[in-house]
């Protein structure tokens, strides 16, 4: 080492007296508790003005205004206090933040956040564990794993069950359809995909899935070098449900075909209709065929808090995988969703092993590593902890209860609605999801797709309601997702009547 270095470095003296100044005090550290009260403070009285003065779901302001707004900020000048930090987010973010907790949401799968899954989250960045391995975690790999054990008990597996929290629905169904395709080639075709890669036999698998099976299971077989063609889209009933003699047919044609058929999708109530593919009839067929039996029940999952509803889900223990999203049906705050496989030793198909974290010859018993289990995360934040505090202070009965209110409120709507003259209703729902349009029978010569995207839209710029949308056969149609046990028949009602209001001042304008 040089002199000239030596010289230059900050000498001890003065180190110290910047830590007993405020230069570190933005760390969070143990002598840093007073600004970190401060800070949590001033963010939770955000929180009050949030609930206070955000009345409706949306403020409608436009994607230009609120860009505009974007263009005075200047990230080389720091603010000078907390304060006016969150003043300045409150304009650009919470004053126009969408209000999932106000009973006018019914549009997308957002779902209304219970209080100690919030009061888990002050901890979780807080401590910031990371779930890849027991020497970042602890407690919190027990944790985890306790919870994925209670959920798989809840869908029928035994103690043979395993699985992993992660981000959401979508990397959940990657690691099902992951898991079908090296199961099928390791078993069948003695190649391990994992290894090797895709064989050339691959481009002849096939996966069977609804029509209105979610968009996610199309972009994964791409992800996975097998390409949208290896998934064949079956026919649904008159209730949005696989058709079993169409999957039959499907299955039977693909295999005429001279393609591979290596496993079944069912939706576990789907996105637009929350309806339940029958599940017991999929997991013979998928037996009768040999085929991996995955379940997407992102939205679904929810029935399995309730006695009630909880035989729409019969059959969910033949699957072979399932997917549930704990932040669509189980009132979590995002991120917050599992993958759980009935037999651990499928999961080891894809344990990899990195020297510094989960060496090949460690004995994972003695010091366990989630990491074994997960396909895209390594860090990975402690979310299980927001469902943990949940069930423990509320208990499964709770939610139960208030997932049976949304689904007694879809059931009122939808019974309403078919009285209806003029509206035109899809669907009966299994959970809360309902698709219609306003098709008054009086009018003539008015496009109706035409008049419901205005509808939609009108609403949305008013941000007094938000409902959402979908096409059904390229028909341009209204959607209800009612996941807030304080929405009520009232609200349903009144805000039909809004669409109503919207529609004929539609018709007036043409
Ligand atoms: C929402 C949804 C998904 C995707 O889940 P994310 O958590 O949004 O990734 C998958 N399947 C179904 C049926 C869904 O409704």
């Amino acid at each position: 080492m040089n002199n000239q270095v030596l010289l230059e470095a900050p000498d001890i003296d003065s180190l110290q007296e910047l830590f007993d100044g405020d230069f570190y005090k933005d760390i969070f550290h143990e002598n840093s508790e007073e600004e970190y009260s401060k800070a949590i403070q001033i963010a939770r009285e955000c929180i009050s003005r949030f609930l206070k003065n955000n009345k409706t779901p949306f403020s409608g302001i436009k994607p230009a205004d609120l860009l505009s707004v974007f263009k005075t900020i200047d990230f080389n000048t720091p603010l000078e206090n907390y304060k006016s930090l969150f003043e300045e987010i409150e304009t650009l973010y919470v004053n126009h933040a969408t209000a999932f907790h106000l009973p006018n949401y019914i549009a997308h799968l957002n779902c209304p956040v219970v209080i100690p899954a919030l009061a888990a989250e002050v901890l979780i960045s807080a401590i910031n564990s990371s779930q890849d391995t027991y020497d970042q975690s602890a407690g919190g790999t027990f944790m985890e794993r306790k919870l994925i054990d209670w959920t798989a008990n809840q869908i029928g597996f035994d103690s043979n069950c395993d699985g992993i929290f992660n981000a959401g629905g979508s990397q959940s169904n990657l690691m099902g359809l992951l898991l079908a395709r090296d199961y099928y080639s390791l078993e069948h075709l003695k190649h391990n995909i994992k290894i090797d890669g895709n064989p050339p036999e691959s481009s002849r698998f096939r996966i069977f899935v609804s029509e209105k099976s979610h968009f996610s299971n199309l972009k994964n077989a791409s992800l996975m070098g097998l390409g949208e063609q290896a998934v064949i889209k079956v026919k649904t009933d008159s209730q949005f449900r696989m058709n079993l003699k169409s999957l039959e047919r499907a299955i039977t044609n693909e295999i005429e075909l001279g393609n591979i058929p290596i496993a079944i999708i069912g939706t576990a109530g789907t996105t637009d209709f929350g309806n339940l593919d029958p599940l017991n009839d999929l997991g013979k067929i998928a037996n009768h065929y040999n085929l991996w039996y995955h379940i997407d029940a992102a939205y679904g999952c929810g029935l399995l808090l309730t006695d009630t509803y909880r035989h729409l889900l019969n059959g969910i223990e033949l699957a072979d995988s399932v997917t549930v999203d704990y932040h669509k049906s189980f009132f979590q705050p995002i991120s917050s969703s599992a993958f759980i496989v009935r037999n651990k030793y499928h999961l080891n198909i894809i344990k990899h092993h990195a020297d510094y974290l989960n060496p090949n010859d460690q004995d994972y018993d003695e010091l366990p590593a989630q990491i074994n289990k997960s396909i895209t995360q390594s860090t990975r934040r402690f979310d299980a902890l927001k469902l943990w505090c949940t069930l423990r202070l509320l208990g499964k009965e709770k939610l139960g209860q208030y997932t049976e209110v949304i689904i007694d409120t879809a059931k009122k709507t939808a019974l309403f609605l078919d009285t209806q003259d003029d509206f035109e209703l899809l669907n009966h729902s299994d959970l809360g999801a309902l698709v219609f349009r306003y098709l008054p029978k009086n009018e003539q010569n008015y496009d109706s797709c035409a008049m419901n995207q205005y509808i939609k839209k009108t609403l949305f710029f008013t941000g007094e309601v938000l409902i959402a949308s979908t096409k059904v056969e390229d028909k341009f149609f209204l959607k209800f997702t009612i996941l807030n046990p304080l929405t009520t028949i009232n609200h349903t009602k009144n805000i039909l009547k809004k669409i109503k209001n919207h529609g004929q001042e539609y018709l007036q304008s043409i």
